[in-house]
This record gives C-alpha cells, structure tokens and sequence, in this order.
C-alpha cells in the first residue's frame, strides 16, 4: 500500500517553528502517514525540534526542495553547479536527521523560469552533480527524486521521458523520478502513459488539481493516473500537494506564481484530498481486478 503524504504548505505558510508543529499536528490528526517538510535551507530549521515533532505524532517525512539561481545545480559555471551540490548534500544530511529516505522536488535545476534552454555543460554539472549527491547519500538510505515540472518553472526536465533519459545517464539506483499531475497536465500528452514509462525509477509523486486547489474539483482526469500507478507497481508515497494566496510562503507563491486564493481553509483540502486518494487507488485497484477477471 502506498503512504499517503501531505505537503505542508497545504495547512501553514512556512517550516518554521509554529508552521511545522501545526502541520505535524494536524497531518497525524487527519489521518496522513508521511508529511512532505519543504526545507530548502536546513541552517534556517531547528532541525532537532522536527524530528522530534514527528517522531511524537508518528509521521513519517520527506523533504522538497527547489534550488535557487545561487545553487543551480545545472548551471554551465563549476562554482554554481557545485554550490548546488553542496546544498543537496546538506538537505539530505538533515533528511536522515529527521528520520526521512527522500528528498524530492526540483533538484535537478533552479526551480524558477529560464529564458534560454539548458546548456550541454549544465546538463552534464547536473548529471554529475546529482551522481555525486546520490553516492553519499546511499549510505544514509536517502532518495533523490527529481521532479519533473512545467516549463515555466524549469528548463531540464519537463517531461518525463526527458527525467527517464536523465535519471539512466546518472545511473545510480537511488535516484529516481518525481512526477505531480498539475505539471503533467500541461505537458505530457498522455499522463497516465508516461507514469507507466516511468516504470521501477518512479520514486514519488504528487496528486495536485489544476488549479491547485481540492482535488477532483478541476479538469484532470484521475481515474487513469490511479491506475496508471496501480499497473507500474508503484508503491511509493502519494502525497497532495495545494498552494492557495491563503498559505503560501513569498518564496513559494514567487516560483509557483500563487496569485489568487483558491482556498481558505487547507485543514479541509487536507483532510477531503486524503479521502480522495484512498478512494482513488482503492478503484483503480478494483477495476484493474476486474478487467484481469473478466
Ligand atoms: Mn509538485
């Protein structure tokens, strides 16, 4: 069975010490088995504290990140790209700290909009930078997921057939892929076709509506993901993922372009995404069944 996972900046503006609190609180109320902590500096997070949170709730977590322009590990310049490696290498240190074996988001690049196509050199610093991160990060039992975004929120990876041919040329087996249905909604042809291309290097994956608000009130068709990841095998987390103006952090509504408030209240989002998700897989699990069965 899959964890279900909820991204904190569903419930509170920020990882700090009130945010991480009410949202290891209210995740465990609700129900959820893996909170996604978005630490994309981990000197800034009392990093004792939260382990300490989650170990009491009994919440599982995982990390998110983006890289900044500063830290873009794709970047053709050797200084940037390695300053990206060290980043990573620390996010993964704190990631073990806290108890968690993945850390996701967009680590490849920068996580903001490129004007211009990724270089050779940069891909290959990414290519290699990831390697190097992964190697060190295997004898701490951590994941990296690259997560595959829309183009206006990074250049390298907006597809999944483009995070399958990155992931192989990294070629290490604890790096995988991530893939969040709001961004293959704008970019793959075929959802549902590129999760199962995806195969064993899927590692994570995030259930978001369109607009980004509740879940299965907006024009993605989730019935075909569901089983899409039902027939990969996929037993990895499924986390939800919501941004709103109501809670989103300035870093975040900056790079995720947060406008406008498509919900108030994210312990409601939360709590009916969760029951969204059981009853999705639970179908899609049903109807794959059926079909073998018929
Ligand atoms: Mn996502």
């Amino acid at each position: 069975m899959n964890p279900f996972g909820l991204h904190a900046l569903v419930l509170v503006i920020d990882w700090d010490e009130s945010g991480a609190e009410k949202a290891i609180r209210t995740a465990a109320a609700i129900g959820y088995d893996l909170i996604e902590a978005p630490i994309f500096d981990p000197a800034s997070v009392d990093l004792k504290r939260t382990r300490d949170l989650l170990r009491r709730h009994k919440l599982t977590p995982s990390v998110s990140l983006g890289l900044t322009a500063e830290t873009d590990i794709s970047s053709a310049d050797r200084a940037v790209s390695a300053a990206g490696v060290a980043r990573l290498h620390k996010v993964v240190d704190a990631t073990a700290f806290i108890g968690g074996n993945t850390v996701a988001g967009v680590i490849g690049s920068a996580w903001q909009k490129y004007l211009v196509p990724p270089t050779d050199a940069g891909y290959k610093n990414a290519v290699s930078g990831i390697r190097e991160v992964a190697r060190e990060a295997r004898g701490k039992g951590v994941t990296l997921a690259v997560e595959v975004v829309n183009r206006f929120e990074s250049n390298l990876l907006n597809t999944a057939a483009q995070a399958v041919r990155f992931v192989d040329a990294v070629g290490e087996d604890n790096v995988g892929i991530h893939l969040d249905t709001f961004h293959m909604h704008i970019e793959e042809a075929d959802a549902a076709a590129a999760i199962r291309a995806c195969g064993p290097r899927l590692r994570y994956f995030h259930v978001n509506e369109n607009h980004r608000g509740y879940v299965g009130a907006g024009s993605i068709d989730f019935a075909p993901i569901f089983r899409a990841l039902v027939t990969a095998e996929y037993d990895g987390a499924i986390t939800f993922e919501a941004f709103s103006s109501a809670t989103a952090s300035p870093t975040v509504a900056g790079n995720a372009a947060v406008w406008r408030s498509v919900f108030e209240d994210g312990e409601d989002v939360a709590r009916r995404a969760l029951g969204y998700l059981k009853e999705g897989t639970a179908n899609a699990r049903r109807a794959i069944e059926q079909a073998r069965s018929a």
